[in-house]
């Protein structure tokens, strides 16, 4: 959600380091975008609504600068347009801004008493106008900022330029995620450092309430108190965060892929060793109760681990959602352990739901995937996923990484608490090592899933259902569906159809269902046929060797309750894949949706 990008030079032309940053960042979504650069001594701005692409072709190609910020805006004050796009700029100060400011309206009207005004209707311009009027207040920098962080409420990663200091950027952060990469050759500054990879590998993390002045051979970083601060400075690895496309068309496809890799990747050090490097780890037997928080897609994944602690490990498991839990009554006690799930670990509701837990001193787990993202350094223990930079923001191979984390952790529970046997234990790490052949064979199965998809694309409301684990998978089968084909389409407890849902039932109408568990199938059957019998058109998914020529029927292999979960979803995302391919709708960046959500 939102890019930044910012870049200084002794000598080399910036413009291409801003442009290719906002390209790599504009996974995140986006709305308009603009950059600001020193052109003859003066600050140019150039903003324009829509693709990077329209920025680029207002650009005039001959320029070059050796100091610029640049912008990719996800809208939440004021439409998508131009005007509101960043930069912005307001007497000695320009800037771009991620985040929400919350208190906007009572610091405008304090501003308009002081002779400011206004051409956006942003809360960011706002921020500038502030940002300005300490400058000029206390004619010093480091006081103006400080005295900014004080009096706004709210997220911001800003990066600015002031008129009288051409020499360096200013970068300031709360909540919202900014990095500084240092190079001989430039510095700069980004949402991620994978947007500007080509030029540097190392950067500093700011936190909450810290500044950095950065300029050509410097990085100045202070708390708010003006304190410089020794920060430890990071290296990421650049193979594992390669963001090419190579010969897909999508991202997305590339993800879906490359899962044959990423399942085993990330619950490889925890099965190399058979049973004992499945106590590396967490044990989780001193806790009562086990709660879980995350947001759409990583919500789901916490759904199919609540299934896995309770039924198999019978461990109580409460899964939530963050932008309701935050508000909620969380009933904490130093005997449920929280675990986070986060991709970015950037995501602002299950950041809030974090700080609201450790601020009861209650322990807490991350399941992160991207390293040193603020979800991961805050969290008491931080497991990651290895699924590699994940580009699409229908997430993928993210979640699958997820689930199978959030699996062996319930194994390595089971084997702890003796809910499991030692030798089922064996049987379902032999079933991970195996994993690459099962994934495969599924990844394989396109025209099956393309057939399906042709029966898909021209409808306007498709279900899902499903019971217990299946019903959770529904729902993750049904979110991928709908967020990138914008085909309306809604999971429901098979069992729950008849008490409203099958009324929307019409001739043709497609339910998708998939049964794995032994003890349910019978019963979602006998829901599909109940939707048959209204004229709905069927599509199972299922271990069994259930046959019914009126029934469309993905077979998947036989597996442990371990694996089902990254066995039923590959055909869910590669049916929502193919929808929507044949939709023509823009896969990797679907309209209104961000990739990483850093506003709540
Ligand atoms: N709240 C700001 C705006 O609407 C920044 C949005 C963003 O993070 O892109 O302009």
């Amino acid at each position: 959600m939102c890019g930044i990008v910012g870049a200084i030079s002794k000598n080399r032309n910036v413009l291409p380091i801003l442009i290719t940053g906002l390209k790599n960042l504009e996974y995140r979504g986006y709305d308009s975008s603009g950059v600001a650069y020193l052109k003859n001594n003066k600050i140019n701005i150039v903003k324009t609504s829509g693709k990077i692409i329209n920025l680029e072709n207002k650009l005039n190609k001959s320029d070059e600068s050796n100091i610029g910020i640049a912008h990719t805006r996800w809208a939440t004050h004021g439409k998508a347009n131009s005007i509101n796009a960043h930069p912005h700029r307001v007497n000695h100060i320009t800037l771009v801004h991620n985040g929400i400011i919350e208190n906007y309206e009572e610091l405008k009207e304090m501003l308009i008493d002081n002779n400011y005004s206004f051409k956006s209707s942003t809360d960011t311009e706002v921020a500038t106008a502030l940002l300005d009027y300490y400058y000029e207040k206390f004619n010093d920098i480091d006081k103006a900022i400080s005295e900014f962080m004080k009096k706004v409420i709210g997220s911001y990663a800003i990066t600015m330029i002031v008129d009288n200091d051409l020499d360096s950027l200013y970068v300031l952060k709360k909540e919202s995620p900014l990095v500084i990469g240092i190079s001989d050759n430039a510095n700069v500054v980004a949402s991620d450092i994978r947007a500007v990879l080509k030029y540097t590998n190392k950067y500093y993390i700011l936190d909450d309430f810290e500044y950095a002045k950065v300029s050509s051979n410097e990085v100045i970083i202070k708390d708010i108190k003006g304190d410089i601060l020794k920060k430890e400075l990071h290296a990421i690895n650049v193979e594992d965060n390669d963001i090419s496309k190579n010969e897909y068309k999508h991202y997305m496809l590339k993800e879906i892929m490359e899962q044959k890799s990423t399942i085993l990747k990330t619950v490889k050090p925890y099965i190399e060793k058979g049973i004992d490097s499945l106590l590396i780890l967490p044990d989780l037997t001193k806790y009562k109760e086990i709660s879980i928080i995350g947001c759409g897609t990583a919500y789901h994944a916490g759904l199919v681990a609540k299934y896995l602690f309770e039924e198999v490990t019978n461990t109580r498991c409460n899964v939530y959602l963050a932008s309701e839990y935050r508000y909620q009554n969380s009933f904490l006690s130093k005997d449920t352990l929280t675990i986070f799930i986060s991709q970015s670990g950037e995501t602002a509701d299950t950041i809030s739901s974090l700080k609201l837990v450790k601020s009861k001193n209650c322990p807490t787990l991350g399941i992160i995937n991207v390293e040193n993202s603020t979800i991961s350094l805050l969290v008491d223990k931080c497991l990651y996923t290895k699924a590699g930079v994940e580009i699409a923001v229908a997430s993928t191979k993210a979640y699958t990484a997820q689930v199978a984390l959030l699996s062996i952790l319930a194994l390595s529970h089971g084997l702890r608490n003796k809910t499991i046997k030692e030798d089922d234990v064996l049987k379902v790490i032999e079933e991970f090592n195996n994993i690459e052949k099962l994934i495969t064979t599924l990844l394989n199965n396109k025209d099956m899933y393309l057939t399906i998809a042709k029966k898909l694309y021209k409808e306007e409301d498709i279900f899902y259902i499903g019971r217990g684990l299946d019903y959770y998978l529904s729902m993750e089968g049904a979110l991928k569906l709908k967020e990138i084909s914008y085909i309306h389409s809604e999971s429901y407890a098979a069992g729950e159809l008849k008490h409203g849902t099958i009324s929307l039932i019409k001739k043709n109408t497609p339910v998708l269902a998939s049964a794995t568990n032994n003890k349910l199938n019978a019963k979602t059957i006998s829901n599909l046929k109940e939707v048959m019998a209204r004229g709905a058109s069927v599509y199972l998914i299922t271990n069994t060797n259930y046959k019914d020529n009126t029934f469309t029927i993905v077979n998947i292999p036989k597996s442990s309750d371990f694996l089902k979960a990254l066995l039923v979803i590959i055909p869910y995302q590669l049916i929502a894949y193919y929808t929507a391919l044949l939709k023509g709708t823009d896969i990797d960046k679907p309209k209104n949706l961000a990739k990483s959500v850093t506003v709540e």
